[in-house]
């Protein structure tokens, strides 16, 4: 994990997508509820599962692109937002992934708050038992993990300023409230953020 770089500049910077070329049209995928059925990452899909799953009759189409692909005997408008038509239950705990622990660390440094540089840090280290968990990884700049090398957070006098554990999605989704993606559809709008726009 040491090598790991965050991904949040491709996140934020990216260009927005050509949505002429069908293969920059992922469908938000919605559950039953309307909500996402995932925000971290976002639940998107191909176009093209997108449409197969509109052939098996398994999503609503709320809403589409202007962008048609053709078949021989006929044309299909992407779908730029589809609903399940059965409920999936979310789960209540995110993957464990490196986006993920980015995410709940704020994308900043845990022992000093750089944003930059990030990798990540083994609080207890590996070769003293410290295991790969949500317990035992933090986000740390390259620099404060080179200066703790291989130290217990006491003898290195590095203590993580929030005590690493595992976060429920919906406090991944609070904080990745801050973070939004850095291109939405338009038509996506209206299902990924609207709670803070209801806020005063
Ligand atoms: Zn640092």
């Amino acid at each position: 994990m040491q090598d790991a770089k965050p991904d949040i500049s491709d996140f934020v910077k990216a260009a927005p997508p050509d949505f002429k070329n069908p293969e920059s049209c992922p469908a938000l995928v919605l559950n039953a509820d309307f909500r996402p059925l995932s925000y971290y990452p976002l639940s998107l899909w191909s176009w093209q599962d997108t449409l197969k799953a509109v052939f098996l009759d398994r999503v609503n189409i709320v809403s589409e692109y202007d962008t048609v692909v053709r078949s021989p005997s006929t044309d299909f408008i992407l779908p730029s937002v589809v609903s399940l038509k059965t409920y999936v239950k979310p789960p209540r705990y995110p993957a464990f992934t490196r986006f993920n622990v980015f995410l709940r660390d704020g994308f900043s440094c845990q022992y000093c708050g750089a944003p930059q540089d990030l990798t990540f840090d083994h609080v207890i280290p590996r070769r003293a038992g410290g295991r790969t968990t949500w317990e035992n990884v933090v986000a740390a700049c390259s620099p404060c993990n080179l200066r703790k090398g291989g130290r217990l957070p006491k003898q290195a006098g590095m203590v993580p300023r929030n005590k690493p554990r595992q976060p429920t999605v919906y406090e991944l989704h609070e904080t990745g409230r801050r973070f939004p993606p850095n291109y939405c559809h338009e038509s996506w709008q209206d299902y990924l953020y609207w709670d803070t726009e209801l806020e005063p």
